[in-house]
């Protein structure tokens, strides 16, 4: 535990963050976990799932970390900056064109001294397959790589310490906690934590891209990949993998949760917005007083405002959303 509470001093990271009470439409109030606010550049669920993997890091005294994003990645700028705050080296595998004019993102990773390596979009395809990794790995001397969006099993322990905080701020657990999906590992994270607590609280994922049936999927073998983490040769899950892409699967699960895909809230895939979206965003800020970022909390809380005018979740009386952080993403040009 001293651990955990040095790295996140040493990093300045502001835990516990706020958790806040919202009315999003006349007389409905939903609270609003703010992790947007735990720091100025390691935002959000990024810190939150790198946390026990910086921490196993630091405590094997690793030397050079490798990862994988695009060329706008939270998850890169994010891990860019613990490594040069920790001085652990860091490679960046980006999927981008070497020639073309470095994003922000970038730019940033350049200054904190991160080792940029450009791919292909084909070659980037690869970055789940092992013979890739073990090459990668070997190629540039990385001690660990972690993958895309720091999705691994133990980083769902970071997400039960965001849950433990919400449980110490608001007692009573909430019947619906609604947030944005995109590997999976947050929604995987506060799964696992309602299981683990026998929670009587609905999971809600909003879509951020086309991703029918893959999501459910990404989200089952993060939850069961982390259960064994627990219980090794103890898998007491019921799920049944999704096969067919087309047919959302039946899950029998213990908690309930689901993700929506609808395109008014997804807006055509990862990172395409649209009018109706800018303006609630925009909106929103003159309203609530923060920002929404475009990629993913705009699509979750817009989905809220509309599922709430929908009258769908009148059934939930305590609702909390996750505000996932992300702003410095923003720094892209949306066409
Ligand atoms: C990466 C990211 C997400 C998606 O989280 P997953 O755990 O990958 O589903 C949501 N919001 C922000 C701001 C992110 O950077």
């Amino acid at each position: 535990m001293s651990n955990v509470l040095s790295l996140e001093a040493l990093l300045d990271i502001q835990t516990p963050s706020p958790l806040q009470c919202i009315e999003i439409a006349p007389k409905q109030s939903v609270y609003c976990k703010r992790d947007d606010l735990l720091h100025p550049i390691i935002s959000g669920n990024k810190w939150r799932k790198l946390k026990p993997i910086l921490e196993r890091a630091v405590a094997s005294d690793v030397k050079h970390i490798g990862s994988f994003g695009g060329a706008y990645s939270n998850h890169l700028h994010a891990l860019g900056f613990a490594c040069t705050r920790l001085g652990i080296k860091f490679t960046a595998i980006v999927r981008a064109h070497p020639q073309s004019p470095l994003t922000p993102t970038l730019k940033d990773l350049n200054k904190w001294g991160a080792s940029l390596k450009f791919v292909s979009r084909e070659e980037y395809q690869l970055k789940t397959k092992h013979c890739y990794l073990t090459q990668i790995q070997q190629t540039f001397n990385i001690e660990m790589l972690i993958p895309e969006g720091g999705a691994t099993a133990s980083s769902l322990g970071g997400i039960a310490c965001m849950m433990e905080e919400i449980h110490i701020q608001h007692p009573q657990a909430f019947d619906l906690i609604l947030l944005p999906v995109a590997s999976g590992a947050t929604m995987a994270g506060i799964i696992h934590y309602i299981q683990k607590h026998q929670l009587q609280t609905k999971v809600l994922g909003v879509a951020v891209l086309k991703g029918q049936g893959y999501l459910e999927e990404l989200v089952i073998n993060l939850v069961q990949s982390h259960l064994n983490d627990d219980n090794p040769g103890v898998a007491e899950f019921n799920y049944r993998p999704c096969t067919d892409q087309h047919t959302p699967p039946k899950y029998q699960y213990r908690v309930n949760w689901e993700i929506i895909h609808r395109s008014d809230f997804h807006a055509s895939g990862y990172a395409k917005t649209n009018a109706l979206q800018l303006a609630f965003r925009q909106q929103f800020f003159v309203q609530h007083g923060f920002t929404l970022d475009k990629v993913y909390n705009t699509k979750s809380f817009f989905a809220l405002n509309q599922l709430l005018s929908e009258k769908s979740l009148d059934h939930f009386t305590h609702k909390m959303i996750l505000h996932t952080g992300g702003l410095q993403g923003d720094r892209a040009n949306f066409d």
